[in-house]
């Protein structure tokens, strides 16, 4: 069952259909993905880094760079079973927010801490992510690599959202998904959900604060 990385989600309880959730983008739709269900899992999340490391052995990585927070963990799996595969020690770093970010902008920028610079400048890089839905984190993280002096051999993610948008060309280095999970999402107006009546969600997602913003809860 858990050979792909849905069913490992699955597993964990990561995946919720049938539902009624309201999401991020305030858009409704009836499946919602946890991805952070995983990371407490170990077994599955050190299984998922055998994935990207399998799929991408044949590249001469040195490092593996993701995002914090997910990423972190990502990384760390991921370079383990690169460097048992290779049999060469392959790192795993990650970025943080750029806490120096102007408020209000979209995203925040995606920088080294702690000295990791050092282990990029001059490297070829694995960059990883979790999730894409609008690849904004990735493009920064690859973005950053660059400026740091490191070469981008290629980007890899657990759940492209949007895998009609998301692609090598957007991202601007070679891209590969471990699963395709398109959202489908309704405006409110048109949702067939709500005209079923299904009951907002309101343990996940932001069904609590749509119904709080109503007045319904
Ligand atoms: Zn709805």
């Amino acid at each position: 069952m858990d050979t792909n990385v849905v069913g490992l989600l699955k597993k964990v309880g990561g995946i919720i259909t049938d539902s009624h959730i309201v999401y991020t983008s305030g858009k409704h739709g009836s499946v919602y993905l946890n991805k952070d269900a995983i990371y407490p899992h170990a077994t599955e999340t050190a299984k998922v880094g055998k994935m990207f490391a399998e799929k991408f052995k044949d590249l001469d990585i040195d490092v593996v760079v993701a995002p914090a927070i997910g990423g972190t963990l990502l990384s760390q799996w991921t370079a383990f079973y690169l460097s048992e595969i290779k049999g060469k020690e392959v790192l795993g770093v990650y970025t943080e927010k750029d806490k120096g970010t102007l408020a209000g902008a979209a995203e925040s920028a995606q920088i080294f801490c702690r000295g990791y610079d050092k282990f990029v400048i001059g490297k070829k890089v694995l960059v990883l992510e979790d999730l894409v839905t609008t690849g904004m984190s990735v493009k920064k993280t690859v973005e950053t690599v660059r400026k740091t002096g490191g070469e981008v051999l290629a980007v890899g993610v657990m759940f492209n959202r949007v895998p009609d948008k998301i692609n090598s060309d957007f991202i601007g280095a070679p891209f590969y998904a471990l699963a395709n999970f398109p959202a489908q999402a309704f405006d409110e107006a048109v949702c067939p959900l709500c005209k079923k009546g299904v009951p907002i969600n309101t343990l996940v997602g932001h069904g609590k604060q749509y119904l709080q913003k109503k007045g319904l809860l």
